[in-house]
């Protein structure tokens, strides 16, 4: 099935269950209200023109209409082009052109966001045009802006001037169209999180995404009566897809606590909505935990919950479980490019497994564990680039046939750049990726394993390592450490703790305390640029 289908079908089994929550704006939706937001959205789309194939972006933080707009695009058949909200002008410009999109869904300015004003500044020519057309030299194809909110803007439409305009399509018209999808059909593409660089745009089809949602649901049991709270941003797979379908497929209710990540609102929405399950990346649980009102907060309604998209520390996993009461708590691993998740643990996975793995490999997916030198399969237990095939694995990177063949093998099999280890069992272990191994003095180092230990010590909150260029021994080792509010610690404090216990090569030869690590909007520390700064300081 397409993903209108099953969302149509999960309505018809659930309509008067809640479906989204929206917090900060203090929208309620059953599934029966949201279908018909969706359907009136879709036909809206249609009478401005948007064929299927053509591309809708949308450039917003969390919010309804950011729901609304996935169901709508993937009812009539448009890619969905999900832009970073963090992007500035020039980024936007790339994001625009390289999909080629014909309109674009835009945000009202949010905090330092000044969105209407980046994009007059890159279209100062915009005018209202006929049926609200636009026409722009500078990205000829984009023919229609939408910009959320509720103040007219010229050569915008609001968002009621584009629903009204769905009252002109008839619903048969909408389930024609609707009938003309396949499931293989490209629907979204999905820039990635710029961890490590530039971001490049994954294309999927409704088969990637769909059935992910639905296996990392299906292996946490949600149900019709689970209410998830997603803080993770919707511009990315873990919210839209883990997030989103996967509520979707099962008629759970799915929350937004706020627009952008804010730990406080977390905690209040879980209390108040009663959420059942939780998601986020290991940052934001760290936020939680850390945030000095935790403990007033009740927060035993939750049940379950997936932490995922950079490595989870073990001692962050045991204190979300005990303190949290997230007893079903299981991590996921995966990519983008995956649609996303391809390993995730099971409710019957031993805590033990489920604190220090990423679990086994997922329902109907393929995974192999090889020697990126020699393409050869390694012995178990040893160290080399995860590798996975099947029906998550992206129909390439748009626009871009050189980075896809670079990816994804002859057979089919993406290559992950992540660095793994499986043992006897088939559990999974993520070493780190491959741009982020330091070599020092011949040895391999796995920034994860010092970063493990660390984090065992009582006055580090958070900590990460990194490797520099160093004459003698090629690399030399930096940990980026936070320190626990009202905790002291020196540098000497932290070489005595790890000259006990590590060996002396995996011994920092930096240390650098800190306050925050430069991050994507996706909350994922991006390396590459403490790299940068620590090259610059250390001179
Ligand atoms: P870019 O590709 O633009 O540099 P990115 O790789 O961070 O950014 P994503 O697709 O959001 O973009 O993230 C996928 C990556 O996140 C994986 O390749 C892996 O390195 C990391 N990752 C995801 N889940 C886990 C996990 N559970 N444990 C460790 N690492 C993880
Ligand atoms: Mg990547």
């Amino acid at each position: 099935v397409t993903i209108g289908d099953m969302f149509d079908q999960t309505v018809a089994k659930y309509p008067e269950r809640p479906a989204l929550i929206v917090r900060h704006q203090e929208i309620r939706l059953s599934y029966r209200e949201l279908q018909h937001q969706v359907n009136l959205c879709a036909k809206a789309l249609m009478e401005m023109g948007i064929q299927k194939g053509q591309r809708v972006g949308i450039w917003a933080p969390n919010c309804a209409e950011w729901c609304i707009i996935q169901f709508a695009t993937s009812k009539i058949g448009a890619i969905l082009v999900n832009l970073n909200p963090a992007y500035r002008l020039h980024e936007i410009e790339y994001g625009l052109k390289d999909s080629g999109c014909s309109m674009l869904i835009l945000a009202a300015d949010f905090k330092s966001s000044h969105y209407t004003e980046m994009i007059l500044e890159l279209l100062p020519e915009l005018t209202d045009g006929t049926n609200g057309q636009i026409q722009s030299s500078r990205l000829p194809q984009l023919t229609h802006i939408v910009r959320l909110g509720p103040e007219k803007q010229t050569g915008m439409l609001t968002w009621d001037e584009l629903m009204a305009q769905g009252e002109h399509v008839d619903d048969a018209a909408l389930a024609a169209r609707q009938r003309e999808q396949e499931f293989d059909d490209p629907i979204n593409i999905q820039y990635t999180s710029g961890t490590t660089g530039y971001p490049k745009g994954a294309t999927l089809s409704h088969h990637n995404i769909l059935n992910n949602g639905y296996f990392v649901a299906e292996l946490q049991k949600l149900t019709h009566e689970d209410t998830l709270c997603i803080p993770v941003p919707l511009y990315h797979c873990f919210g839209m897809v883990m997030g989103n379908l996967g509520c979707i497929t099962h008629g759970a209710a799915m929350v937004y606590p706020s627009a952008v990540f804010d730990p406080l609102a977390v905690l209040q929405t879980v209390q108040e909505e009663q959420c059942t399950a939780l998601y986020g990346v290991p940052t934001m649980f760290i936020a939680e935990l850390n945030h000095p009102e935790f403990n007033k907060f009740n927060l035993s309604s939750l049940r379950t919950g997936v932490m995922a998209g950079s490595p989870c520390p073990i001692e962050v996993m045991k204190r979300v479980i005990q303190l949290m009461h997230m007893q079903d708590t299981e991590i996921c691993y995966g990519m983008t490019e995956t649609a996303p998740v391809s390993c995730q643990s099971t409710l019957d996975t031993p805590l033990e497994k489920r604190v220090s793995t990423v679990g086994k490999v997922g329902p109907h997916l393929e995974i192999k564990i090889i020697d990126p030198a020699s393409g050869q399969i390694v012995p178990l237990g040893n160290t080399g680039e995860l590798c996975t095939r099947g029906y998550s694995v992206m129909l390439g990177y748009w626009n871009n046939p050189e980075a896809t063949a670079a990816a994804i093998d002859q057979a089919r099999w993406m290559h992950t750049g992540d660095l793994a280890t499986m043992d006897g069992e088939g559990y999974v272990n993520i070493v780190g990726r491959i741009k982020d191994m330091i070599i020092r003095g011949g040895e391999n180092v796995y920034p994860r394993e010092i970063e493990e230990f660390l984090y065992t010590h009582p006055s580090i909150a958070d900590v990460q390592v990194i490797g520099v260029p160093d004459p003698k021994y090629g690399e030399a080792i930096v940990a980026w450490i936070k320190v626990r509010d009202g905790a002291q610690l020196s540098e000497d404090e932290v070489r005595a703790y790890c000259q006990e216990q590590i060996a002396h090569y995996k011994i920092p030869r930096y240390i650098r305390f800190t306050q925050e690590y430069p991050m994507t909007v996706t909350g994922k520390i991006q390396k590459y640029l403490m790299r940068q700064t620590s090259i610059d300081e250390l001179g």
